[in-house]
């Protein structure tokens, strides 16, 4: 069959995909991006971190997502809200320790995605809708991939191979790279509605609302409202807690009406696309990167949807792993362990310390915990807006024992 040459190439054209291209491209070398769907598709992950606009803007596209934000109806975003049994709490991102942008958006994934995939193109990068990698060989000095059309396959040769697939995790599969997640399989149920929640409800609609169940408490809902007055409420759970005899629908009604303060925010709800469900998103991979390739966001390490880090970790990485490549493409030498790997792995490290804390429900407890400490709630309010590598940020150096210390200080209360 036929047989290409180019640079990079990039698998995916989500976030971290569209972000790695875009970078590579503007650093002068042939990207080429293979991507399986056509764009505009679904993507659940909808609510961002700040932290994740300094990735955007590092790649040239801040200006274009800014510019297009309201006609795509992008929800501004500067917090988080907590609800359980009645107790209320907020982080404002804006009173973060850390430094950077205290403010992102609620996106709608289909109109994100494509934006940035179009801002990756205009600034070079070679974007290949509906087309698959279906095998790959990879030595040090690159990578040869057979790609899949509607109708047809080809080789491409390259020097350097990014995994941005996401859960399609291809170099996981196609290189044996997957080990379990050492975190329980969770599902998740899902999907929009014109949400009609009442203008002078108890609701901030420049905040994400996180929902623990009233009696289970490693149940629990997001709400991420986008600004035309829909809004995407999902429920996640242990599988055995979902009947599967309902209807997706059912299900989430039937969960949505547990909660007293759900149920009245929606009321006069109406669902506006079928509900879908995902589960075992959990995963880990024996790598991040060998000779020639390295996995970038999801198709490396996913933990968890609680603090909605996944975005911000894909565009990290996308970050990090461009400049390293163009490093490497230029003869330098690269330390991947050290310079991707393990500096990757520290933030998702703190966000993982949070993520089982909030299920043994210690992290619960500390939200709900109502005390204005000034020193401490813009440390934790810089993890929830996703400045996880901050060292600066005592919760960031030694995450699990300023969590002990925490959990310690709100159960003495
Ligand atoms: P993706 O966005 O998944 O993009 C991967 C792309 O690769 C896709 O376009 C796919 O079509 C393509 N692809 C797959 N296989 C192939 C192939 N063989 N060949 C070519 N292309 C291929 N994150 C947040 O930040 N905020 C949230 O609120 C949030 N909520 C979540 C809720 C749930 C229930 C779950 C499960 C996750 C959530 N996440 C959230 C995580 C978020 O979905 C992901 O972290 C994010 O989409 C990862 O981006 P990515 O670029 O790595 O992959």
């Amino acid at each position: 069959s036929k047989s290409e040459v180019c640079d990079v190439v990039i698998i995916g054209a989500g976030p971290a995909g569209a972000i790695a291209a875009s970078m590579l491209a503007q650093d002068g070398w042939n990207t080429v991006v293979v991507e399986r769907e056509n764009f505009p598709r679904f993507s659940i992950g909808e609510s961002l971190l700040p932290h994740c606009m300094e990735f955007v803007k590092q790649a040239g596209m801040l200006d274009a997502l800014n510019a297009n934000a309201e006609k795509l109806d992008f929800q501004f975003k500067n917090g988080a809200a907590f609800y359980r049994k009645g107790e209320r709490s907020e982080f404002n991102f804006e009173n973060k320790f850390s430094d950077g942008p205290g403010t992102t958006f609620q996106v709608k994934r289909a109109a994100f995605d494509k934006l940035l995939a179009d801002e990756a193109s205009k600034l070079g990068a070679d974007i290949r809708y509906q087309q698959s990698v279906e095998e790959v060989v990879t030595h040090e000095e690159g990578a040869t991939l057979k790609i899949t059309t509607a109708d047809d396959s080809y080789h491409l040769k390259t020097r350097f191979v990014l995994d941005a697939s996401g859960f399609g995790r291809v170099l996981p599969r196609l290189l044996d790279l997957n080990v379990p997640s050492d975190l329980p399989p969770r599902k998740a149920v899902f999907t929009h509605f014109k949400d009609n929640i009442k203008a002078d409800a108890n609701f901030d609609r420049n905040k994400i609302l996180i929902t623990v169940h009233p009696e289970i408490e490693d149940v629990w809902y997001w709400l991420i409202p986008f600004s035309d007055g829909t809004s995407s409420l999902g429920v996640v759970a242990r599988p055995e807690l979902f009947n599967d005899e309902q209807t997706l629908e059912e299900q989430l009604w039937a969960f949505i009406h547990q909660d007293d303060n759900l149920s009245e925010l929606f009321e006069q709800a109406e669902i506006t696309q079928p509900a879908r469900m995902i589960g075992g998103y959990s995963s880990n991979v024996k790598s991040l990167y060998g000779p020639s390739f390295a996995l970038l966001g999801n198709a490396g390490e996913f933990l968890d949807p609680v603090f909605s880090s996944g975005v911000t970790i894909a565009m990290r990485s996308a970050v990090t792993a461009a400049q390293l490549v163009t490093r490497e493409l230029k003869g330098e030498q690269v330390d991947w362990q050290i310079e991707y790997a393990d500096s990757l792995k520290k933030g998702i490290d703190v966000f993982k310390t949070f993520v089982t804390s909030w299920y043994d429900t210690s992290f619960q407890n500390v939200v709900f915990f109502q005390s204005e400490d000034t020193e401490i709630k813009p440390m934790i309010t810089s993890i929830l807006a996703g400045y996880a590598w901050d060292e600066s940020n005592p919760f960031v150096k030694s995450s699990r024992r300023g969590m002990r210390m925490l959990a310690k200080l709100c159960e003495a209360d």
